[in-house]
């Protein structure tokens, strides 16, 4: 059976009427849609010569037994956040099914190659993203915290995960499942507006930006707002707003696809009649480059203390989260490039803002490449998501290319 890129388009809006409803995609994991969308995966794969199964963290699996032991994976996730889009994360697994059923027709593979439907990459009932492919790469590391989850019922994460035959003690075990990868592949939607910006329906992704995430404390003093003079004022909103403003001048210096978001300033005593005593800031920072987030952080540091003293206030920075930049491998980032200019004319390579599963499987040591098809406006984790089918069409015929190259060089090493 010869590739089929026009099959994978119909089976996106085949899911989209089984699991989604006028606001969107409810596939969100741990639930009975998104079993539904499991069952409906599983229906579609029958009769490649692909064996399904479940790991010890939710994860499916299909395993299509080559000459040798060592697999190739294809992943992606069939989990959606509420009322999603129609292409996140599923695109990939249906995309990866056909590559797998066009590799399953022409004979036995010279790699095992493998299919997987990361478990919870959305993290959208218990906050917690990445859970099955976090636990398969053996980086889950919070199952005390994991423990204590529980959703907007009131359910707990170890009860509803349970309800799927998975145990938080046990989950770690799914890290065999990478233990003979040879490599993994995923294309996702960017979820951004770089590719639609350039004209471009294809990106070879480069890696996921690190994140350096804090909450800033501003503290001046309550004063009444019409008695204290604007000189006499300690106000510890003017020192977040400051801040707010210099990022743009500081990730535009630093650059290379800086971005920095203040994301919340919460004021009190948030009256009318007074000057904010305490204000605190949220702030994200994002690049690709280690030295350069440092850098972000340092610089931002730096002007709220200059702007502390110019106000007259006091500042204090506490870390909430963070992660280092993930790189993906350069020889199969190659392969993204090469596969895409073939059925593109153009490439181009851009970073990841988001962070995805294969995120965690490259951390986990294992070489990794990611492909970006376009995003209509940007947007996703919206019902308004979408590509248009010529560019899912393409990413499928890059998604089968970038295969066919790694099992070639995986085959070979
Ligand atoms: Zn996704």
């Amino acid at each position: 059976m010869p590739l089929d890129p026009s099959r994978t388009v119909a089976e996106l809006r085949e899911l989209r009427e089984l699991t989604g409803d006028e606001n969107g995609a409810q596939r969100v994991a741990w639930t009975d849609t998104w079993q539904r969308a499991q069952e409906w995966m599983s229906s579609k794969l029958e009769g490649t010569g692909a064996a399904e199964s479940f790991d010890a963290a939710g994860n499916q699996w299909w395993t299509l037994p080559g000459a040798g032991e060592r697999a190739l994976i294809l992943g992606g996730h069939l989990d959606s956040v509420p009322n999603g889009g129609w292409l996140d994360g599923c695109l990939n697994v249906i995309a990866g099914s056909e590559v797998l059923r066009r590799i399953a027709a022409e004979g036995e593979p010279p790699l095992t190659v493998r299919l997987v439907s990361w478990a919870d990459e959305e993290g959208a009932r218990f906050g917690r993203s990445l859970f099955g492919s976090s636990a398969a790469a053996g980086s889950m590391a919070d199952q005390g915290e994991l423990r204590a989850l529980n959703d907007a019922d009131g359910r707990s994460l170890p009860d509803a995960i349970s309800a799927f035959g998975v145990d938080l003690d046990g989950a770690l075990d799914a890290r065999s499942e990478l233990e003979n990868a040879a490599a993994y592949l995923e294309l996702h939607i960017e979820q951004g507006p770089v590719l639609e910006s350039m004209d471009l329906p294809l990106g070879a992704v480069l890696g996921t930006f690190g994140v350096e995430r804090h909450r800033i404390t501003w503290r001046g003093q309550a004063a009444h707002a019409g008695s204290t003079p604007m000189d006499k004022r300690r106000d510890a909103l003017a020192g977040a707003a400051k801040l707010a403003l210099e990022i743009r001048e500081i990730a535009a210096r630093v650059g290379d696809g800086a971005v920095m978001t203040s994301g919340g300033v919460v004021t009190k005593p948030g009256i009318v009649t007074s000057v904010v005593e305490t204000a605190e800031q949220l702030l994200d920072m994002r690049h690709l480059d280690a030295d350069k987030l440092a850098e972000l952080y340092g610089a931002a540091r730096e002007a709220s203390e200059r702007f502390a003293q110019e106000e007259d206030i006091e500042v204090e920075w506490e870390r909430i989260w963070q992660i280092e930049p993930i790189l993906f491998d350069e020889t199969l980032v190659g392969f993204a490039d090469e596969a895409i200019q073939e059925v593109a004319g153009t490439s181009h390579r851009l970073p990841s803002g988001p962070l995805h599963d294969a995120a965690e499987v490259s951390r986990a040591g294992v070489p990794t490449a990611m492909l970006f098809v376009q995003s209509l406006r940007g947007l996703s984790h919206t019902k308004l998501e979408d590509t248009k089918s010529e560019h899912l069409e393409l990413a499928v015929q890059a998604l089968d290319r970038l295969a066919t190259k790694t099992l070639a060089w995986a085959a070979d090493r």
